[in-house]
């Protein structure tokens, strides 16, 4: 109540006898207390502290109910007690200085950790300075902010860790490699960032579902952090990739490399223990990579592409093992992106060349040929298709490539056929198991028929056994697909992979090719040359044709014609050769059949 208010209430109480002051103020002046009462009332209910405090002696003056419960005080003993006593430290400095600038403009805010006896809970002071019937006061209003607290923290979360596994994702886990790296080279000791990837982890996503893999992860990342120290972090920066950070590791390399080697086969072994996925048993096995780092002279991308780079290595070494980072396996690396580079471009340059190399009957007369690709690279010369072609196979160059191959191939017997007409006479070609396996591929054989105008029973694919074993169901229905066009077919290579009986009666072939290596030594070895003779008489029972390859003495040739084969292709008839020496050594010579 305002202070004029006050004095006129006395002067007219003053003024007046017992029973009229009973009569006329009483009710007032009860009213009065109800409204004041009503006030603390609705004070002593909020949630938030309130304190009223003496600027001047720094006492509590007032505060409401709220405040007895969670500073657990009794009102007499907080009632006019120095406020010091009973709030940190930040927040009575900051009401000090509120109360020597005496300003009243502004509120002034405090976040602090506030105890009791049970628990600790932050807390937002908001203080303001204010005056009062000629004193000072100081306003203290505090709220448990608690949920906004964790609100900020989810967010946090959010932004840093990975909300499947809960371990730090990518951009927390570049922060502390970062400060590991700084922290090297302040200590001089050795760290090392390993990289862990999963092995057939999409096989199982795919096959499973991804709620499978998710579990995996989850299971993964609980196995590998148990195995930590404290220090040590642990992050997963996507898909089924791990990074583990170890610092302070030793100031040798050798011992660091001794530790840290000890410890990711030790992590390797972790993951091959089996897992039990929604009642499901599994094994998992995991490639690793490991690089040690020093000081600060590589920072933590050049760590990292390092680290992955290990990790490709295991992987490409057959998976399942830990791989330290050497700097070849960069210069490895580096050679064959220039090359995949160059490859791109000897494709678009035309530098590529189709040699030939004839395949003759029983009586050593040409029938066809196969066609065999080479890079003529403007520095390096020729190049051998072994040299590339994985490569090719690799970065998915393959198809573009094979593209060119089949067409140029096929063009080529088309214009020897114009000026050499000939009745048998067929194009083999080499079609590797990427390219065959693009869905486009059926396609691209018909557009290449129609382009070039060949015959399609003119051309005979040649696939490899590693093709069929892959995907048996899918393969007999694309061979029968192109088969149905007119396209011939013959299994590159035979023996040596995975021959399986019962995939080769499924087939529909035309042919089976023996590999080279097994017609080499048919003289010298028995086994080879009984394997030889089995293949003829199988590929006869299938009623496939069967040619040798790699022919490349009289002898060779006179036991496969013994022993039933009826076609051959070596370099006893020729190697394979550009396609003008073909002209002028089989075409032209050879009248017509
Ligand atoms: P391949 O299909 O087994 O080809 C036969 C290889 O044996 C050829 O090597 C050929 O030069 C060689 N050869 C031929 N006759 C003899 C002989 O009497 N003795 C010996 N020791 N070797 C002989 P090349 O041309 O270096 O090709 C190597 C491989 O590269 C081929 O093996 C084939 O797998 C692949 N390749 C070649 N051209 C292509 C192509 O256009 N596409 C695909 N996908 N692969 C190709
Ligand atoms: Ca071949
Ligand atoms: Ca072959």
């Amino acid at each position: 109540m305002p202070s004029d208010k006050h004095e006129e209430l006395r002067q007219k109480i003053i003024g007046l006898g017992e029973s009229s002051v009973r009569k006329s103020y009483y009710p007032q002046l009860q009213d009065r207390i109800l409204q004041l009462e009503r006030f603390h009332a609705l004070l002593d209910r909020s949630h938030e502290l309130i304190f009223l405090i003496d600027a001047q002696t720094h006492l509590i003056v007032d505060f409401n109910d709220t405040i007895c419960s969670v500073l657990e005080a009794s009102r007499e003993s907080l009632l006019g007690s120095k406020i010091s006593r009973w709030l940190p430290n930040a927040v009575t400095q900051e009401m000090t200085l509120l109360i020597q600038k005496k300003d009243t403009s502004h509120c002034n805010l405090v976040e602090v950790e506030l105890r009791n006896s049970h628990s600790s809970f932050p807390m937002e002071f908001a203080l303001q300075y204010t005056n009062f019937s000629d004193q000072d006061y100081c306003i203290i209003l505090g709220k448990d902010i608690s949920e906004r607290k964790a609100a900020e923290k989810k967010i946090h979360d959010l932004a840093f860790y990975d909300s499947l596994t809960h371990l730090p994702n990518r951009q927390l886990l570049h922060d502390r490699i970062s400060q590991a790296v700084a922290k090297s080279h302040r200590h001089q000791k050795y760290g090392a960032l390993i990289m862990i990837d999963l092995d057939n982890f999409k096989t199982l996503n795919d096959t499973k579902g991804h709620h499978f893999g998710d579990e995996l992860l989850k299971q993964v990342a609980v196995r590998v952090q148990a195995t930590l120290r404290s220090g040590d972090t642990l992050g997963r920066i996507g898909g089924d990739e791990f990074i583990l950070l170890i610092e302070g590791l030793s100031l040798q390399k050798a011992d660091a490399t001794k530790l840290s080697d000890h410890f990711s086969r030790r992590i390797k072994n972790l993951i091959n223990q089996p897992y039990t996925l929604f009642g499901y048993q599994h094994t998992y096995s995991a490639s690793i990579g490991v690089v040690l780092f020093i000081g600060n002279e590589n920072n933590k991308d050049t760590l990292l592409q390092q680290a992955d780079i290990a990790m490709y290595h295991s992987k490409k070494l057959g998976r399942n093992r830990v791989s330290f980072y050497d700097p070849m396996m960069q210069e490895g690396i580096e050679k064959k992106m220039t090359m995949e580079h160059e490859l791109r471009i000897a494709i678009k340059k035309e530098e590529l060349v189709l040699f030939y190399q004839p395949q003759v009957d029983l009586k050593g007369e040409l029938v066809g040929f196969e066609a065999l690709v080479r890079w003529n690279h403007p520095l390096k010369g020729l190049i051998p298709p072994n040299d590339f072609i994985p490569l090719a196979e690799e970065t998915g160059l393959i198809i573009p490539l094979g593209n060119w191959v089949l067409h140029t191939a096929c063009k080529q017997l088309v214009a020897w056929l114009k000026r050499y007409p000939r009745k048998l006479m067929h194009i083999s070609i080499n079609v590797s198991v990427k390219q065959f396996q693009e869905t486009q591929f059926h396609h691209m054989v018909e557009t290449v028929i129609q382009q070039t105008g060949i015959a399609a029973d003119r051309v005979k694919l040649e696939l490899t056994e590693s093709l069929i074993v892959e995907n048996v169901v899918e393969t007999i229905t694309k061979i029968k697909l192109l088969r149905s066009l007119g396209i011939n077919f013959s299994l590159d290579d035979f023996g040596t992979g995975y021959s399986s009986l019962s995939y080769l009666k499924r087939l529909p072939l035309d042919e089976l090719k023996i590999d080279r290596f097994f017609v080499r030594d048919i003289i010298i070895d028995n086994n080879d040359a009984m394997i030889v003779k089995t293949i003829i008489e199988m590929a006869h029972n299938f009623d496939l044709d069967v040619i040798a390859e790699g022919v490349e003495t009289e002898e060779q040739f006179k036991f496969l014609q013994d022993n039933g084969c009826t076609l051959f292709q070596g370099y006893l008839f020729s190697p394979p050769i550009p396609a003008e020496e073909i002209e002028q050594l089989f075409l032209q010579s050879i009248g017509k059949k």
